[in-house]
């Protein structure tokens, strides 16, 4: 290993359902497909080939770490490379899985750290069911640190989000609208620092990030350099830092060029430090 962490959310950033690929009446510029994700025996998740040769070539030479807001049993059901990546992120930071193992003393310590100074889960579910009407699908808690819905989309009511945000807010809580999934969290429950962390482990001297939500914010932003797609939250908010780059294209080729510009960075003869980044004071 090159002493280069590439750390790299999964969903919309380098994995992408039917409903992500962004190729709606283009079929014929389909380019062929890997499926990387079963769900009930049905393919779910998809990488483009080229991506796929790209992130392997990637793990071949950098620590390439997943780091996902998916549990660890949802993780469980990516098969992104040949082998498991040694370290992946899950739920958000609230695990560390090391060999495809939990490591029990992080998630302990993330639990304490959560739990100090906010509402607690229980408060944030009963409001969750409270929330009645026929956009609410499936209400979910994850990893017993954090709650989700999945909604329709063209259902919500207009402000439902952004009341639901503000209430969260007070309670140092915070909210992402990824696709058909609302998220609350509690505000110190972040991918930046479990990167951290596992960058700590491996003895990285520099660190890549790439994300698509509100919730890979922090971590791109910890990052030596950066790459978030055309499409999703941060997009959608106009999210920039000066060292972080924005695919030109959306959808599953948008995940194309991320692997491609993440191997790029990572077996560049000097790989981009900014010797201020924040993961190595996190
Ligand atoms: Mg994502």
């Amino acid at each position: 290993m090159n002493g280069v962490l590439v750390c790299s959310d999964l969903d919309r950033t380098l994995i992408y359902s039917a409903a992500a690929l962004g190729l709606r009446g283009r079929d014929a510029d389909l380019p062929r497909l890997l499926c990387v994700e079963l769900y009930r025996a049905a393919p779910l998740s998809y990488v483009t080939e080229t991506a796929a040769r790209d992130l392997q070539a990637l793990a071949g030479t950098a620590a390439l770490v997943p780091v996902t807001t998916r549990t660890p049993e949802q993780y469980a059901r990516v098969h992104l490379l040949d082998k498991p990546p040694a370290y992946a992120i899950c739920a958000n930071g609230g695990h560390i899985l090391v060999d495809g193992v939990d490591d029990p003393d992080w998630a302990a310590a993330v639990r304490t750290r959560v739990a100090d100074g906010r509402a607690p889960l229980a408060e944030i579910r009963a409001h969750l069911a409270a929330a009645t009407g026929e956009f609410v699908l499936k209400r979910r808690v994850a990893s017993d640190l954090f709650a989700y819905l999945v909604v329709d989309r063209a259902a919500l009511p207009p402000g439902w989000f952004d009341d639901l945000a503000g209430w969260c807010a007070a309670r140092g809580w915070r909210t992402s609208l990824q696709g058909r999934k609302i998220y609350c969290l509690p505000e110190p429950l972040t991918k930046s620092a479990a990167a951290a962390e596992v960058a700590r482990r491996v003895g990285a001297d520099a660190m890549l990030a790439a994300g698509d939500s509100l919730l890979d914010a922090e971590l791109l932003a910890a990052a030596d350099a950066a790459i978030r797609p055309a499409h999703g939250e941060l997009h959608d908010t106009g999210w920039t830092a000066p060292h972080a780059a924005v695919t030109a294209a959306q959808g599953i080729a948008a995940g194309e060029e991320i692997a491609a510009w993440l191997l790029a960075r990572a077996t560049a003869d000097a790989p981009p430090i900014r010797p201020s980044a924040p993961w190595r004071t996190l």
